[in-house]
C-alpha cells in the first residue's frame, strides 16, 4: 500500500516550469472545471483571467494526493480567490454552478464549435456567433466567406475533431522521414508537441526538421510538401517563408510566442487500411512541419515540446527572474546582452537556473 501523503508536507514552486507535471494527475474533477473558466475567458477575450484559471489547474495537476479538503490547498501557489471557490463548491456539492451553467451555455458551446474549425480563430468565430451562427452547418447554410484555410476546417470538420492516435503519429512519422529523405538526405525529424510529451492522443501531429549543415535546411519546406503532393499525400498545406532575423527579431522585439521559422500548416490524407468496403478508406490529420537552423534547434525543441502554458511560464521565468529572454530561436541575457548558445535543451534549463524537466513532464 502507498503510504499516506501529507499535502502539507508537499511544496509545489509557484512557476509551472520549476516543478514535473505528469500527463496522468490526480485532480482531473477539478481541473477539468477550471479549465472551462479559463477557456471562458479566452471566449471573451480576456487573457489575464484565462491564464490565472489554466495556472491554478496546473498547480493540481502537479500534486502528488488527491485534493480532499480546503486544507490539502493551504500552502499552494496560484490559487486565487475565484478559483478557490470554485474548488470549494466542487469538494462540497459535488460540482460548480458557475461551471455547468457555462459549460451549458449557448456562447460556450457555440464558440467551442467555431474555434473547432480549423483557421478560426476567437475573434471570427465571435463575430459569426453575434451574427447568430452556432455551428459549422451554420456556416454553410448561410454562405460565409471562408478564406482557403477555413474552407478546408469545415470540409473535413468530422475528421479533425477525431482525436489523432499515437498509432497514426507514427505512421504520419514514417511519410514525413521518407519524404524529407528523398528531397534531402542527412536531414533530421523530431516528433514534436504533445506526443512527445508522452500523449496517447492529440489535435494533431507536430515536426521539427533540421539539418547538421547549417544552411543545408533553407528553402526546404517547399521542396517536402512538392513530393508529398506528388503522392497525393495532402488535402491542404500553407507554407511560410522563414522571417527570423537575429537583430530585428531579438532582445528588442516584444517576447511573443509566435515563431518565424519556415513552417507548414498542413492536412494529410492518411490511409486508414481498413478492409471494410463501408469505410472510406482514409482520414483527414491536422499535421504542423517545421523547419530549424541546427544551430536554433536546441531552443525550437523546448519551444515546440509544449506544454503552451510551460513554454508561457519559461519565457515568464527567463523574463522575469533572470532579465533573459526565451523564444523557440534563441536566449538573450540582458545584463550580459548576449546570447546563449544551446546545442541541448540540458543546456537552457541550465542557463535559466532551472532544474531540467524531462518531456513527459512538461504537461502543465
Ligand atoms: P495537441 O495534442 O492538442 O496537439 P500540443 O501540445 O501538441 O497538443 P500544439 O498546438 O500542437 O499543442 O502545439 C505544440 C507546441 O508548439 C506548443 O508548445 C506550442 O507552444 C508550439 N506552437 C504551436 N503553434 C506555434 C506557433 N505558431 N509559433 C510557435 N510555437 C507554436
Ligand atoms: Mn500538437
Ligand atoms: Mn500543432
Amino acid at each position: 500500500p502507498k503510504p499516506n501523503i501529507d499535502p502539507t508536507a508537499v511544496l509545489i514552486k509557484a512557476y509551472a516550469c520549476q516543478r514535473r507535471t505528469p500527463l496522468k494527475h490526480h485532480n482531473s474533477f477539478l481541473t477539468d472545471a477550471l479549465e472551462i473558466l479559463s477557456q471562458n475567458a479566452e471566449y471573451n477575450d480576456n487573457e489575464g483571467r484565462s491564464v490565472a484559471f489554466r495556472r491554478a489547474a496546473s498547480v493540481l495537476k502537479a500534486l502528488p494526493y488527491r485534493v480532499k479538503n480546503m486544507e490539502d490547498l493551504k500552502s499552494l501557489p496560484c490559487l486565487g480567490d475565484h478559483s478557490q471557490r470554485v474548488i470549494k463548491e466542487i469538494l462540497e456539492d459535488g460540482s460548480s454552478r458557475e461551471v455547468e451553467s457555462t459549460r451549458q451555455s449557448d456562447q460556450f458551446q457555440a464558440m467551442k464549435a467555431l474555434t473547432g474549425i480549423f483557421g478560426v480563430g476567437v475573434r471570427t468565430a465571435d463575430r459569426w456567433f453575434r451574427e447568430g451562427l452556432r455551428s459549422p452547418d451554420d456556416l454553410f447554410r448561410t454562405g460565409q466567406q471562408l478564406n482557403r484555410a477555413q474552407q478546408a476546417g469545415v470540409q473535413y470538420y468530422d475528421d479533425l475533431q477525431k482525436p489523432v492516435t499515437k498509432a497514426e503519429a507514427d505512421v504520419i512519422s514514417d511519410i514525413v522521414e521518407k519524404a524529407v529523405r528523398a528531397v534531402l538526405p542527412g536531414a533530421e525529424i523530431r516528433l514534436m508537441g504533445g506526443f512527445r510529451r508522452g500523449k496517447e492522443v492529440g489535435h494533431d501531429v507536430d515536426f521539427l526538421i533540421t539539418h547538421p549543415e547549417e544552411g543545408k535546411e533553407e528553402g526546404l519546406m517547399p521542396k517536402i510538401t512538392n513530393w508529398l503532393e506528388e503522392q497525393g499525400l495532402l488535402l491542404y498545406q500553407k507554407t511560410t517563408r522563414n522571417s527570423y532575423l537575429e537583430k530585428m527579431d531579438g532582445p528588442a522585439r516584444a517576447p511573443n510566442n509566435m515563431d518565424r521559422f519556415e513552417r507548414c500548416f498542413s492536412i494529410f490524407k492518411l490511409q486508414t487500411g481498413s478492409e471494410r468496403a463501408s469505410v472510406s478508406g482514409w482520414r483527414a490529420v491536422r499535421v504542423d512541419l517545421v523547419v530549424s537552423p541546427y544551430s536554433q534547434f536546441a531552443f525550437a525543441t523546448l519551444g515546440w515540446t509544449g506544454s503552451k502554458l510551460f513554454e508561457r511560464e519559461l519565457r515568464r521565468w527567463a523574463g522575469q527572474e533572470k532579465h533573459m529572454s526565451l523564444s523557440s530561436h534563441a536566449l538573450f541575457d540582458s545584463k550580459q546582452n548576449l546570447y546563449l548558445r544551446a546545442k541541448t535543451e540540458e543546456e537552457i534549463f541550465a542557463y535559466l537556473g532551472l532544474e531540467f524537466i524531462p518531456p513527459s513532464e512538461r504537461n502543465a
